[in-house]
Order: structure tokens, then C-alpha cells, then sequence
């Protein structure tokens, strides 16, 4: 799924960075994902773990998604490690569409 008609993955935000061509604070970059710090943090730890599979949202994942999944959320395990936030605690946000306060859409 797409998104909105019209709707072009090179203009995705999140693609954008990773494909270097909007600039980023990148934090760790491997084959299936990237992290990047949040340019309007809420905590003094605040880290986007993007995949690099273009995902419009949580709302469109597929079946042959969930390696990546399973990649983002330990990547955030190992981020918090380094972070040194692991003991103290942290969360886990997926925003899902715009009720869910999801700001970053891959549609114009
Ligand atoms: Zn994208």
C-alpha cells in the first residue's frame, strides 16, 4: 500500500536519508536499518530506528516484514546498551498514522 494517490517512495522523508539525500544525525547504520537522533527530541536519549525497506507505516506491514522488525527492536535493545540507558529504562514508540502521532508520512 501507498498511501495517497500520487504517492512516490523517492520522496519518503525516511528514504531520503537514507539514501543520503537529506541530512541526518546518523547514530549506526547497518544492511537493515538506520539510526538517526530525533531533531525534535523528548528525551535526552530520542533515536529514530528507521528500516531501510521502505515502510509507509506499522499499519502497512507484510508477512515478510517481521525479520526487519525483529532488527529494528533489537537494534533499539543495543542502542539503549550504548546509550547507557538499558538499566534505567526506556520505551519503544511505533507511531501509526496521524491519530497515533505519526508526523512523517511518505505521501506529499
Ligand atoms: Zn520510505
Amino acid at each position: 500500500m501507498d498511501g495517497a494517490p500520487g504517492f512516490m517512495e523517492k520522496d519518503c522523508p525516511f528514504c531520503m536519508i537514507i539514501r543520503k539525500e537529506k541530512p541526518a544525525d546518523f547514530v549506526y547504520e547497518d544492511e537493515s536499518v538506520v539510526v538517526i537522533k530525533d531533531i525534535r527530541p523528548h528525551a535526552p536519549v530520542h533515536l529514530l530506528i528507521i528500516p531501510k525497506r521502505h515502510i509507509r507505516s506499522i499499519h502497512d506491514l507484510e508477512e515478510e516484514d517481521k525479520d526487519i522488525v525483529f532488527d529494528m527492536i533489537l537494534r533499539a535493545r543495543a542502542m539503549a546498551r550504548e546509550q547507557s540507558i538499558a538499566q534505567a529504562g526506556y520505551k519503544l514508540v511505533f507511531n501509526t498514522e496521524r491519530g497515533g502521532g505519526q508526523v512523517t508520512y511518505c505521501v506529499p
